[in-house]
């Protein structure tokens, strides 16, 4: 933690509204941003000339308890080794300019207090620990041999998830909060890596979503839907769930619920992708979960033009777990390539996403009072964001450097 005034001059200052980066001194002190603005003074000075400072970026979307999606690798790995797995996972995020994630399964509070507490260094966590699935649903480990290989095995982190019916959903929301859950997941359609189920099929009954929602809520947790079908999308912002994730299948009278609601989308276009790299590069994928992977890559990227046309809020999220963690950045690009300009993927990677989170009070912009989470790029940002996973050149989490 810092300790003295520290005054960062000379670059330029993405502040995280949206507005183009503008030149810009800031003043670092106890682990926050205490001045931003010209003629400041400090104890010590950085010179930044030739760079550009970003807020700490978000994820609003990965696993970090999950490497890769190998099938045989998957279940012939022991147990425990997901925990040492996850320490380099969250090297790799926080390597590429992320210091906030929102964990989409798979992490449980003990990864939380390792972080918070310094045991091991990595991106702050928000958590859900385990996703909702309906029996049959895209959280349900039954393979088509008879064998169950659920992709995170329970254990007393990380209650099992399968639910059904409004009573067992109420519950488990219950055991989650219990666990230190600080969001709730839910799977509202079928995915794509698991064999048995279609994206294209709405899960959960609305007397089931609603129960979830409402015991979050009166637990002070926001939901999050994996939903890839069009009704498991309206049947998530009719429930009041507060982002839906993927998001593959949207029609336009989702997109204007979306409207109308406020409900965001993390558009996660990199995982589908992801997919078919694992199993082009030989490794053991389903060959159901390949072709459904193929068949929503084109219909994900239009769905995507057509909510950022619309105005629907974004916020950036990759499913890293499902592709290699520290590539998280590629996916800036690709929303770039939806017609997002860059200081709205840009905004869509820190102020929208802390807003989404619920922690737009303490982070994602650079303004005083906030926490001292920044990313140092080397030169100016675009004019496209392809290159930026090439240019980050420091680090700062809590005032500290932690690469660079
Ligand atoms: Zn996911």
């Amino acid at each position: 933690m810092t300790t003295k005034r520290v005054l960062l001059k000379g670059a330029k200052v993405f502040d995280g509204t949206g507005t183009p980066p503008y030149p810009s001194d800031l003043v670092v002190e106890n682990s926050k941003i205490v001045q931003v603005g010209t003629s400041l003074d400090a104890d010590d000075a950085v010179d930044m000339s030739g760079k550009t400072i970003l807020p700490g970026l978000f994820d609003c979307h990965v696993h970090i308890m999950s490497s890769g999606i190998d099938l045989m690798k998957h279940i012939q790995t022991p147990f425990s080794y997901q925990f040492y797995q996850a320490e380099l996972n969250l090297r790799a995020t926080l390597d590429c300019g992320i210091t906030t994630v929102r964990d989409a399964s798979g992490a449980d509070l003990g990864v939380q207090k390792a972080v918070d507490d310094g045991i091991v260094a990595g991106p702050r966590i928000q958590i859900s620990i385990t996703a909702l699935s309906q029996t049959g649903g895209h959280g349900d480990g039954w393979m088509p041999s008879g064998c169950q290989i659920p992709h995170f095995l329970s254990h007393p982190g990380r209650p099992a998830g399968i639910v059904d019916g409004p009573q067992e959903a109420r519950k488990k929301v219950r055991e989650l909060a219990r666990s230190g859950a600080n969001v709730i997941k839910v799977f509202t359609s079928g995915g794509v890596l698991s064999p048995r189920d279609n994206p294209r099929h709405a899960h959960f009954r609305d007397d089931e979503l609603e129960a979830i929602v409402t015991e979050a809520t009166a637990l002070g947790m926001f939901v999050m839907a994996h939903a890839q079908a069009t009704d498991g999308i309206k049947s998530a912002i009719r429930s009041g769930i507060r982002s839906i994730e993927h998001g593959i299948f949207l029609d336009d009278e989702a997109i204007e619920m979306m409207l109308a609601k406020g409900t965001w989308l993390v558009p996660t276009l990199v995982a589908p992708r992801a997919v078919i790299d694992a199993a082009e590069s030989g490794l053991s994928v389903p060959e159901s979960s390949v072709q459904k992977a193929k068949e929503v890559m084109a219909i994900h990227q239009e769905s995507f033009a057509k909510a950022v046309s619309a105005g629907v809020k974004i916020a950036m999220g990759t499913d890293s777990g499902v592709g290699t963690h520290g590539t998280n950045l590629d996916e800036l690009y690709l929303m770039e390539q939806g017609g997002m300009h860059i200081n709205e993927v840009l905004r869509a990677t820190t102020s929208s996403a802390a807003e989404l989170l619920g922690v737009q009070h303490s982070l994602g912009t650079i303004e005083p009072g906030k926490q001292a989470d920044f990313v140092v790029v080397e030169g100016t940002i675009g004019p496209t964001l392809k290159d930026l996973k090439h240019r980050i050149h420091k680090v700062y989490k809590d005032g500290v450097c932690m690469r660079g």
